[in-house]
């Protein structure tokens, strides 16, 4: 009785009844105010207990424990049992089995999306034959040499880069890498999405080198093109291009990156396309826009996340209705505006309410087209509400 046996060498983590039935509902994370006592270390694999009412305990399951952070325990599995190479195996192998029906699978794509995929704090993307991971929480860091293993042994990639040089990590006490784990990384790689051609740098670009979740919404895009596009907080491009595809008579980019105007530039020549391109700060450039009376028939707006957390809700809802109020006023009457929120703090309705507030001031009536979301291969996991991040919304603005 080998599983037996190991599923009871496990050490044992107690936590509140409150927090037990919040994991019970769906949820898969316990905060460090919900634990009750511990038997063990950082990074551990725990089996997670409650007690009650009558002094037995009940099993939750099996989870990552790192004292060290706010949220200390994820769970991983809701039975107690052996966590071998093969289950993780299995894991892996579910997770891209789950995105064979995806668009350009082969070319870019997150292949393994935390939590949502049930695999705690671990992120994979896909450029090409390049692996890109993210390891978020010390469990998952722990394992990051099986897990290369088994992603070798399923995909084959020509190298697996880690971007571990995330702020998050230190809010598990982890430090900071990035860097070639195994194989070669050659500089960018040339990846496809909806047909053009683009280029991602897993080792320097941002994120693990581009914003896979908007995929969908970029491809999307296209179909709204017409006359004068903006594409503000722009990164490479990704918008602009796809509008430049879809017909766009002209197409301008902003963002702050130099870097990433750069390879805006370049993605374009590549695909025979004409974005035009400015570096500044998109809140002065909307307002300069404003003043010099510019019109637009399609604005996209998709700033980083402006509120890290609830604390900063508030400043960034000032932040996003400055934004979007200006992108309103910029638009044409029957023009479309395209526009998220990343800010998973910022939960939609709250969203939809200073859009609203954004079209009341400046005169304008908005139309909701589509209510969207990150693309499918970041999925939404039911009964863990921090999956789903991203907002967009299309509106029309008459
Ligand atoms: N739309 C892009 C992703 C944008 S991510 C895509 O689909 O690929 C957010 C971008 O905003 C980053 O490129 C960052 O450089 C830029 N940025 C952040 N703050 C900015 C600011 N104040 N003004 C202009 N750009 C900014």
């Amino acid at each position: 009785m080998l599983i037996h046996f190991q599923a009871m060498s496990l050490p044992n983590v107690e936590i509140s009844r409150r927090a037990a039935k919040r994991i019970r509902s769906g949820h898969v994370w316990v905060y460090r105010s919900d634990l009750r006592s511990s038997e063990a270390e950082k990074g551990d694999i725990v089996r997670v207990v409650s007690r009650h009412g009558s002094g037995g305990t009940n099993e939750l399951g099996v989870a990552f424990y790192n004292p060290e952070s706010l949220i200390s325990l994820r769970l991983i599995d809701r039975q107690v049992h052996e966590l071998n190479r093969e289950f993780w195996a299995a894991r892996f192998r579910q997770a891209i089995e789950n995105r064979k029906e995806l668009p350009d699978i082969e070319d870019m794509a997150r292949l393994v999306f935390g939590e949502a995929d049930c695999i705690p704090g671990l992120i994979v993307d896909r450029y090409g034959d390049v692996l890109v991971i993210q390891t978020g929480c010390a469990g998952s860091d722990h394992r990051i040499d099986l897990w290369i293993d088994i992603l070798e042994e399923l995909l084959s990639p020509a190298a697996i880069a880690e971007r571990n040089d995330s702020s998050t990590r230190r809010l598990e006490r982890l430090e900071s890498r990035c860097g070639v784990l195994r194989g070669r990384v050659d500089g960018p790689v040339e990846v496809r999405e909806g047909g053009l051609r683009q280029l991602v740098d897993p080792l320097s670009g941002q994120k693990t080198g581009a914003y896979l979740d908007q995929r969908e919404n970029r491809l999307r895009s296209a179909e709204y093109a017409r006359g004068r596009c903006l594409d503000v907080f722009s990164y490479q491009g990704g918008f602009a291009l796809q509008l430049a595809r879809g017909g766009a008579g002209e197409v301008l980019c902003v963002d702050q990156s130099e870097r990433a105007l750069e390879a805006a530039r370049a993605a374009a020549r590549l695909n025979g396309l004409t974005v035009s391109c400015q570096t500044a700060n998109a809140f002065d450039f909307l307002r300069e826009l404003q003043g010099a009376g510019e019109r637009f028939d399609v604005i996209c707006l998709d700033p980083p996340a402006f509120a890290k957390n609830r604390k900063s809700v508030e400043r960034a809802e000032r932040g996003y209705k400055e934004i979007n109020l200006r992108a309103i006023k910029l638009l044409r009457s029957g023009g479309v505006l395209i526009t998220s929120s990343c800010s998973y703090h910022m939960l939609e309705p709250q969203f939809e309410n200073l859009l609203r507030e954004a079209g009341q001031d400046g005169g304008r009536t908005l139309q909701v087209l589509e209510r969207r979301s990150q693309s499918r291969d970041h999925p939404v996991r039911l009964g863990f509400p921090e999956s789903r991040y991203l907002k967009c919304f299309v509106l029309r603005v008459i």
